[in-house]
C-alpha cells in the first residue's frame, strides 16, 4: 500500500513555510505598480493642505446673507495655485475657483449657478449653509497619517494615492528572480526546428509569462535533455537564483531523471507527491540553498500547479503571506461524477445566467489539453471523495483570469 500523497493546502504551506521574503530596494512610482510595498507609507503633506473650495462661485460671510437676494462687493479672486492673501470682511465676496484657498474671514462658498455678477458685485440667490463647498484642511487625509500598510501589492489608485502624499519612492520586494528550466529529449524551443517525436515547449514561455505576472523576474533557462548530468549542471549555476522551477521528468518513469539527478548532488526534497489532478508529481525541496520546485510536464498541470503552489511561492518571496487563491462559487453547467482520493481542478467555462454565476466544466480534461485551458476562465475546485453533483449545484471556482 502507497503512503496517502500529500493534500494540497498542506503541500502549499509546507513551500511557503520554507520560504523567506527577499530584500528590499526603493523604487520610483512609476516603476512602483504590482510591486509588494515593504514598508507602512505616511502621507508627508496634509490634502487638501487648507481649506479649499470644492466648486467655482463665490466665497462669503454667511452672517451677510440673512435674505436674499443680497448684493455682495467682490473684493478680488482666488483661484487654485493663486491665493487671495487678504480677509474677506462685512458686505464682500471673493470670486473663487476649484482648489482654490478659502480666505480669511469667509466661511461658505455659494456656487456660480446660484449667483448673478455685475460690475464689480455679485448678486447672491440662496441663503448658504456655513461651510458649503468648503473641503476643510486635512479631509482627504493628515500629514503623518499613516494611509497603505505593509505588506501591500500596489494598484494604481495606489499610486495615485502616495503621489497625492507626496512620496515619489517607495521600499518595494525585489523581483524575486526565478530560473524556468523545461526538461524532456522530445522538447524544442518554439520556432526551432522539430524533428520526428518532438514537441515545441509550451512549459518554458508559459511559465516564464507565469512569473512575470506574478512580480518575479523569469529567467528562462531553455530546454534541457532527460540526462542527469546536463542537469545538474545547470542547477549547479544557478545557485544564486530565488527559486528555480523544472517542468517534466518528476514522475516514475524510465526518462523521469531530476528527482534521481538532484538526490545525487545532496538535494533535500520536502515532498514529491500530492494528492491532486493534475498533476501528482510535483517536487519541492532544497539543492544547498536553492529552493527547486518541479512542476509535471503536462503542461496543464503545469500551469495549473503553477498557479496553486508557484504564485503562493513568489507572493511569500515578496512578502506577502502566500496564501491559496481566492476561491468564490458558482453553479454547476453540467453534473459531475463523485470524486476520487485527489483534489480536483476542472477547467471550465463562466458565464451569467440573471447574475448567477455558472461554471460549465469542459467535457474532457485530458492534462495535455491546453487549448481548453485557455479558453477556460476558472478552475472547479472538487475536494477529495466528492461526491457526485448535477447541474445547478454549488461549487468552488478559483478564476483563471
Ligand atoms: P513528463 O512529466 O516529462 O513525463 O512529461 C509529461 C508530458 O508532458 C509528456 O507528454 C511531455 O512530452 C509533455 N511535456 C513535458 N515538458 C513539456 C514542455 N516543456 N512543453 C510541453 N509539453 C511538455
Ligand atoms: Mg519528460
Amino acid at each position: 500500500m502507497n503512503a496517502p500523497l500529500l493534500p494540497v493546502a498542506e503541500a502549499r504551506r509546507l513551500i511557503v513555510d520554507d520560504l523567506t521574503p527577499i530584500a528590499v530596494e526603493s523604487v520610483k512610482l512609476g516603476e512602483a505598480l504590482g510591486r509588494i510595498l515593504r514598508a507602512d507609507a505616511a502621507a508627508q503633506i496634509s490634502h487638501p493642505p487648507a481649506d479649499v473650495s470644492a466648486m467655482d462661485g463665490y466665497v462669503v460671510r454667511c452672517d451677510d446673507i440673512t435674505n436674499v437676494p443680497q448684493i455682495l462687493r467682490v473684493i478680488g479672486a482666488s483661484a487654485a495655485g493663486h491665493p487671495w492673501r487678504k480677509s474677506v470682511n462685512a458686505g464682500e465676496a471673493v470670486r473663487i475657483f476649484t482648489g482654490a484657498y478659502i480666505p480669511a474671514g469667509a466661511d461658505a462658498v455659494v456656487i456660480q449657478e446660484d449667483t448673478s455678477s455685475t460690475e464689480g458685485n455679485v448678486t447672491i440667490n440662496i441663503k448658504p449653509k456655513r461651510g458649503a463647498y468648503i473641503r476643510p484642511a486635512g479631509q482627504d487625509f493628515k500629514a503623518g497619517e499613516t494611509l497603505l500598510k505593509a505588506p501591500h501589492r500596489l494598484s494604481a489608485r495606489d499610486i495615485g494615492l502616495l503621489a497625492a502624499m507626496n512620496i515619489p519612492r517607495v521600499p518595494v520586494a525585489r523581483r524575486p528572480v526565478v530560473g524556468v528550466l523545461s526538461t524532456g529529449d522530445e522538447i524544442v524551443l518554439p520556432g526551432d526546428p522539430i524533428a520526428e517525436g518532438q514537441i515545441a515547449s509550451a512549459n518554458g514561455p508559459g511559465l516564464c509569462a507565469f512569473v512575470a505576472a506574478h512580480g518575479g523576474e523569469p529567467l528562462h533557462l531553455g530546454v534541457v535533455k532527460d540526462d542527469p548530468k546536463a542537469l545538474l549542471r545547470i542547477a549547479e549555476q544557478v545557485r544564486h537564483l530565488d527559486l528555480l522551477v523544472t517542468s517534466g521528468g518528476v514522475s516514475v518513469g524510465d526518462h523521469d531523471v531530476v528527482k534521481g539527478a538532484l538526490n545525487s548532488a545532496g538535494f533535500k526534497a520536502t515532498f514529491h507527491k500530492i494528492a491532486m489532478r493534475p498533476g501528482k508529481p510535483l517536487l519541492y525541496g532544497r539543492l544547498h540553498d536553492l529552493p527547486i520546485l518541479g512542476l509535471p510536464g503536462n503542461p496543464v498541470s503545469a500551469l495549473v500547479c503553477a498557479l496553486l503552489f508557484l504564485g503562493p511561492a513568489l507572493a511569500r518571496l515578496q512578502g506577502l503571506a502566500g496564501d491559496a487563491p481566492a476561491a468564490a462559487t458558482a453553479r454547476l453547467g453540467a453534473p459531475l461524477e463523485a470524486n476520487d482520493s485527489r483534489a480536483d481542478h476542472l477547467r471550465a467555462t463562466l458565464t451569467y445566467k440573471d447574475g448567477v454565476p455558472i461554471a460549465t466544466p469542459f467535457p474532457t480534461q485530458d492534462s495535455g489539453m491546453l487549448a481548453t485551458l485557455a479558453k477556460a476562465d476558472v478552475l472547479i475546485l472538487r475536494e477529495p471523495h466528492a461526491s457526485a453533483a448535477a447541474a445547478g449545484d454549488s461549487v468552488s471556482i478559483i478564476s483563471l483570469n
